[in-house]
C-alpha cells in the first residue's frame, strides 16, 4: 500500500467568524460543513495519489459514474472533541480506519492505509478547528470518511478508480433537553441483514434498505426500528444506527451485568459497543457478548431481572430505550425511563471523550 502526500490547498475565502459562531450557537447534526475536505484518488496500477487539502464544494461527476448505479461506497463516523486544555482530540480513529478497511475489503475497494485515514482525519480538523465547539458539553465536530467508484462506465464489476473524502460537520448535543428514551419498533418480517451478506461493512446501501422499515416504524410512532436475525428472526441484532446493551441486576445486590449481542457477522461492530465493554468494567460492573432472543428480552423485562435496555454509537452516545413495540406485542422497558447503569455509563464514557476524566485506555487521539 502506497502512503499518499497529502497537499494543502486551503480557501482565501473561509466563512466570516461570525457566521461560523452563529452555526456553531445551533448547529443540529449533519447541516453544516466546516471551510474545507480532503480528497484522495485511487487509481488501478498507481494506488492512492493527488491527496488534497482543498475548500469544501460540489464534485462533478459523469451521470454514468459507476457509484451512482452499483452503490459500491463506504462511510465511516468519528467525533473531534474540544479537551480542557484548549486542544482537539478525536476519539479512537484508528479503529474507524481499520473498520473502512474490512468495509473496503468487503465491497471489493482498495484498502487505504490506517496512517493516511488517521493524516486525513487530523489534517481537516487542524485546518478547521475553528469549528470544533468549545462550549465543554457533548458539542463535537464530526467526521465523515467516505470512499465512491468514479470509474465511468455501466459494467459490474469492482471499479479502478475511487474518491477517497473526509468532511466535518459540527454537532450538537443529541439531547438537548436532557436524555430521553427513544421507543423501538421490533421489526419481525423486514431485515436489515443476512448472514454472507454486508451486514457487518458500512456501506451506504444498508441504510438505504432501513429507509422504509424506519418509515413504518414511525407510523406507529416509533423512533427507531430494531431487527432481528434474517434466519430464525428470532435474535436480536442492533437498531438501524445503533448498537443495543441489555443490563441485568441493577435492582438486586449482584454487580450489574451489559450484554450486548455478539457479533455474528450481519451487524456492525461499533466502536461505541467495543468501549462500553471496558468502560463497565472500570465502573465494577461486569460486561459481556451473548446471543440475546427477542422471547428473553420480553420475559427478563416482564420478570423484573432486565431492569435497563440502551443503545449507543457515535451520534448519540448512548440512548436509553423506553417502549418497544412490534405487530404482536408492546411493553414498557424500565417505565420508560433513562436507568441508572445506562446514565453512569453515558456521564463515564462522554467524560472520556470530553478529556475531563483520564484516558486510562489510551483512546484520545491528541492531533
Ligand atoms: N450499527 C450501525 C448499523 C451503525 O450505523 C452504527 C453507527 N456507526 C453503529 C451500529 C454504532 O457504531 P459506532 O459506535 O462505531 O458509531
Amino acid at each position: 500500500m502506497t502512503t499518499p502526500t497529502i497537499e494543502l490547498k486551503p480557501t482565501s475565502s473561509p466563512l466570516s467568524d461570525a457566521d461560523r459562531e452563529a452555526i456553531l450557537a445551533s448547529p443540529g447534526f449533519g447541516r453544516h460543513f466546516t471551510d474545507h475536505m480532503v480528497i484522495i484518488k485511487w487509481t488501478d496500477g498507481r494506488g492512492w495519489h493527488d491527496g488534497q487539502l482543498v475548500p469544501y464544494g460540489p464534485l462533478s461527476m459523469d451521470p454514468a459514474t459507476n457509484v451512482l448505479h452499483y452503490a459500491q461506497e463506504i462511510f465511516e463516523g468519528l467525533k473531534a472533541y474540544r479537551q480542557p486544555d484548549g486542544t482537539v482530540a478525536t476519539f479512537r480513529p484508528e479503529m474507524n480506519a481499520k473498520r473502512f478497511q474490512s468495509s473496503a475489503r468487503r465491497l471489493g475497494m482498495p484498502e487505504l492505509p490506517v496512517e493516511t485515514f488517521i493524516e486525513a482525519c487530523d489534517l481537516l480538523v487542524q485546518q478547521d478547528e475553528a469549528w470544533v465547539p468549545s462550549h465543554g458539553g457533548e458539542e463535537s465536530l464530526y467526521l465523515r470518511p467516505f470512499m465512491i467508484a468514479t470509474e465511468i462506465g455501466l459494467g459490474v464489476r469492482p471499479a479502478n478508480e475511487y474518491l477517497f473524502i473526509v468532511i466535518a460537520s459540527p454537532a450538537g448535543a443529541y439531547f438537548a433537553g436532557g436524555v430521553k428514551p427513544v421507543s423501538i419498533w421490533l421489526s419481525e418480517d423486514r431485515v436489515r441483514a443476512v448472514p454472507g451478506g454486508v451486514g457487518d461493512a458500512k456501506t451506504g446501501g444498508n441504510y438505504a434498505a432501513s429507509l422504509l422499515a424506519q418509515a413504518e416504524a414511525a407510523a406507529k410512532g416509533c423512533d427507531q426500528v430494531a431487527y432481528l436475525d434474517a434466519v430464525e428472526h428470532k435474535w436480536v441484532e442492533e437498531l438501524g444506527g445503533m448498537n443495543l446493551y441489555f443490563v441485568y441486576g441493577a435492582a438486586s445486590d449482584q454487580k450489574p451485568k451489559i450484554v450486548t449481542p455478539t457479533l455474528t457477522g450481519s451487524l456492525l461492530a461499533g466502536i461505541t459497543r467495543d468501549s462500553l465493554l471496558s468502560v463497565a468494567r472500570d465502573l465494577g460492573y461486569e460486561s459481556e457478548e451473548a446471543r440475546v432472543s427477542i422471547d428473553q428480552w420480553r420475559r427478563d423485562s416482564e420478570n423484573g431481572t432486565l431492569t435497563e435496555v440502551f443503545a449507543c454509537g457515535t451520534a448519540a452516545v448512548i440512548t436509553p430505550v423506553g417502549t418497544v413495540k412490534s405487530k404482536s406485542t408492546e411493553w414498557q422497558q424500565s417505565e420508560g425511563k433513562p436507568g441508572e447503569v445506562t446514565l453512569k455509563l453515558r456521564e463515564a464514557l462522554l467524560d472520556i471523550q470530553r478529556g475531563v476524566s483520564e484516558d486510562k485506555h489510551g483512546w484520545m487521539h491528541r492531533l
